[in-house]
């Protein structure tokens, strides 16, 4: 069932003369190998219960420590995103009762995070390029992990995760369509996937998705009472429960009611946004600053060392691809969708000696990348390609057989190129005594054609050679096809 059917209203009924307001906050875990603020390792899928200690565990009396490469990892995603980061930021306690935090509480960072002030720009379907803010970039340690279906009747709790390290990226309200804030998150995970500090899988839950909406009468300024949407486990299904929760607020209002601040919890096989609870405001967190943790105070040097280290990011690659390889925006994005296709790209345009950065895409994207099973890594070493690539650019194959034959690189990777070629029939035909022996024959085949063409019908000389190049199998070169037909043409007229 799609979203458009169980949902007219989203289809631009209902919908119409309203805007969605939509901010989210995005929890991302840092790639460091081990926790916050103890030693315990984060490896995801150890048997539950066996990286813990009393730090993470929340035994009395147990003491601190932050982890400095989380909080490099943390500063790095902040510039990276364009965000101030603070010289001095305090550790503050976010103070809630759940099975899976044995603390009682967490250490977030609250009036004074490490990072504040950034931007992200995102393509929109219906606004084209807009600047999307993040309001701030706080570090914080995870909870542990609750499962309701373990032992029946009964929650079970793996404390693996309870202290791992995380940054919570608080987006503006700036997005405008659940289709918006799917985009914002695409590129978001791009940049801190090129900036390396998450793997941001959601699968394993090192980004999670929180969406706060809101909708408004079209044109006003106003921000109504917003819902939050937890429970998000893909960017479709955050497009999706977004969707299924404007309608909801529209019909709402429609009838004349009003809309409750609330916590919603996303059912993706029911399709389904429903209540979990009244939403908390945040001084029902009772934050204050954490008594066991120092300022983070962070030295100019360091600082800047952390943003000197910064990588080109997809933006800006993407621009300069453009330029430099006179490749169109859209061509760029496809081949800067990951850091890794960008630098194989940048290879393979050397090696492969295309004459232009158009004519590299073609065989990198169309012929090459193609063949990838997950459309990201690359099939075949770059060296190995720029082979048959020269098979094409010496004549030796059609710039048809290049992708056949990259696929049956792919099959046997040990093998010559130029022997594939041969095995698979690829090797163009450039005896000129066989071409003319099929240029003869054409022209006596197709008398009418042959006296029309001799006579200026220039079309006709393209189906003379295309006959030609049907009798050879395709495998007559087409240069010395030409040749031989003018030959040929002219001899007999
Ligand atoms: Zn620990
Ligand atoms: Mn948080």
């Amino acid at each position: 069932m799609s979203a458009a059917a169980t949902n007219p209203a989203g289809a631009g009924g209902a919908a119409r003369g309203w805007e969605t307001v939509v901010g989210l906050e995005v929890h991302v875990q840092l790639l460091t190998r081990t926790k916050m603020f103890c030693a315990c390792s984060t490896a995801f899928g150890d048997p539950p219960n066996t990286n813990v200690c009393p730090v993470c565990l929340g035994l009395p009396g147990a003491l601190p420590v932050p982890n400095e490469r989380a909080v490099r990892l943390a500063a790095r995603a902040a510039y990276g995103l364009g965000l101030a980061v603070h010289p001095r930021s305090i550790f503050a306690r976010k103070n809630y009762f759940y099975p899976d935090l044995p603390k009682g509480y967490q250490i977030s960072q609250h009036t004074e995070p490490l990072s504040t002030g950034g931007r992200l720009e995102i393509a929109t379907p219906d606004r084209g390029n807009v600047t999307i803010g993040i309001t701030r970039i706080h570090v914080e340690e995870d909870a542990a992990k609750s499962f309701h279906d373990r032992v029946p009747g009964m929650t079970a709790v793996d404390f693996n995760r309870s202290g791992v390290p995380l940054i919570e990226i608080v987006g503006e309200p700036d997005l405008r369509s659940p289709a918006e804030a799917r985009a914002y998150l695409t590129a978001l995970k791009q940049v801190l996937l090129y900036l390396e500090v998450s793997d941001c899988s959601m699968e394993e839950g090192s980004l999670r998705v929180d969406a706060n909406v809101s909708v408004r009468p079209a044109g006003s300024a106003e921000l109504r009472t917003r819902c939050e949407i937890k429970n998000l486990n893909s960017f479709a299904n955050v497009e999706r429960a977004l969707g299924f929760e404007r309608d909801r607020q529209i019909a709402e209002y429609q009838r004349g009611g009003t809309i409750e601040q609330r916590t919603m919890t996303f059912d993706a096989a029911k399709g389904e946004v429903r209540p979990v609870r009244s939403k908390e405001e945040s001084h029902d967190y009772r934050y204050f600053p954490e008594p066991d943790l120092p300022p983070l105070v962070l030295e100019a040097a360091w600082l800047a060392e952390v943003r000197a280290s910064l990588p080109e990011l997809p933006a800006a690659k993407r621009e300069r691809f453009q330029a430099t390889y006179e490749l169109s925006s859209n061509d760029a994005g496809v081949v800067t969708a990951t850091a890794a296709i960008a630098a194989a790209f940048e290879s393979f345009v050397t090696l492969s000696g295309a004459s232009g950065g158009k004519e590299a895409w073609n065989w990198f994207a169309n012929d090459l990348l193609s063949l990838s099973a997950d459309g990201e890594t690359i099939p075949l070493p770059l060296e190995r390609a720029a082979e048959a690539v020269k098979l094409v650019k010496a004549g030796k194959i059609a710039r048809q057989a290049l992708r056949p034959l990259l696929a049956r690189m792919v099959e046997a990777p040990s093998a010559d190129a130029a022997a594939l070629a041969q095995g698979l029939g690829f090797i163009q035909v450039s005896d000129t005594g066989e071409i003319d022996g099929w240029v003869r024959e054409v022209i006596g085949a197709h008398p009418g054609e042959v006296t029309r063409c001799r006579r200026g019908e220039a079309k006709l000389f393209g189906f003379l050679v295309g006959q030609v190049m049907k009798r050879s199998k395709g495998r007559a070169d087409p240069k010395l096809v030409n040749a031989a037909l003018q030959a040929g043409l002219k001899a007999g007229g």
